[in-house]
């Protein structure tokens, strides 16, 4: 469904980034990886299905690195189709005692990074398609788009920033063939919600399985992690003829968390 569609996908060497890459590269798209931490085993992983892959390793609290990221897309690919903000990284600490320092980071990461590679990535997509017009961007917020919790205040502020930021993007492109959409997954069992259990099971002397089962029944009614291949079958449908349509939304995976 995607054959000689080009995907960048933030942070995906690992998670729900990865997830996304691979789901998109079943469906035949080119894929950009970004991001820290183990390249090789994600590039190869993604070869393996048949697609072009590149790696582009911008630190994306940095514009200047993200701009040489899409244009190196763009030149090694012909174009940015499809745009995935997915970077992200926690810290918990109360506003109070929340260092400075973190709160840009946070920010920076999870909410301006996703403004610069959109602004850099719309004028391609909207003159695609003989100037009608052909973009999908998919930001990944978080059930914190949508609720807050107490400790993570730059996260849930760059979350329901993003959320806004889908609806002001999903609305200047409406009449064309670029679509904006954010997903707003619950818990999902990657890297940063493994420090978050390892720091309750510490806190509290407890097993890992324990401080998993507690984040799920504080938050989730399903008792269930939200998984990297569920979230990618979402972006595909996102990225399909059937979305075509679907604007702006804040979808939530999140096992009934914000039902509540
Ligand atoms: P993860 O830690 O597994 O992956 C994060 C990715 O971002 C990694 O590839 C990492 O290298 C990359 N990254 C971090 N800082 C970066 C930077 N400065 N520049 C470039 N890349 C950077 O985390 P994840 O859980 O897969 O999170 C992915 C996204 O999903 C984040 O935006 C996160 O907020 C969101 N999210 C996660 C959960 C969850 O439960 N795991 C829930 C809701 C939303």
């Amino acid at each position: 469904m995607l054959k000689g569609k080009t995907a960048v996908i933030t942070g995906s060497t690992s998670g729900i980034g990865l997830g996304i890459a691979r789901a998109l590269a079943a469906q035949g798209a080119d894929i950009v990886l970004n991001g820290f931490g183990d390249v090789e085993g994600p590039k190869a992983e993604i070869a393996a299905l048949g697609v072009k892959v590149a790696y582009h390793g911008a630190d994306m609290s940095r514009p200047a690195e993200i701009e040489a990221m899409m244009k190196f897309a763009a030149s090694e690919f012909g174009q940015v189709d499809i745009l995935v903000n997915n970077a992200g990284i926690q810290y918990v600490a109360r506003i109070e005692n929340f260092p400075v320092d973190k709160w840009d980071a946070v920010i920076a990461i999870n909410l301006s990074s996703a403004f610069h590679a959109t602004r850099l990535a719309l004028p391609a997509m909207q003159a695609a398609d003989g100037g009608r017009g052909w973009g999908r961007i998919i930001n990944i917020a978080s059930a914190h788009g949508l609720v807050g919790s107490p400790e993570k205040s730059a996260y849930v502020a760059a979350k329901h920033g993003i959320v806004g930021l889908t609806k002001v993007t999903a609305l200047e492109n409406a009449t064309s063939g670029v679509t904006c959409n954010a997903i707003c997954p619950g818990w999902v069992l990657t890297p940063l919600v493994q420090k978050q259990i390892d720091a309750r099971a510490a806190g509290q002397g407890i097993g890992n399985d324990a401080a998993a089962q507690q984040l799920l029944q504080e938050k989730e009614p399903s008792l269930q992690f939200t998984t990297p291949e569920e979230l990618g079958a979402l972006a595909v449908f996102f990225c399909s003829p059937a979305g075509n349509n679907v604007r702006g939304v804040a979808w939530n995976m999140d096992g009934g968390w914000v039902a509540q």
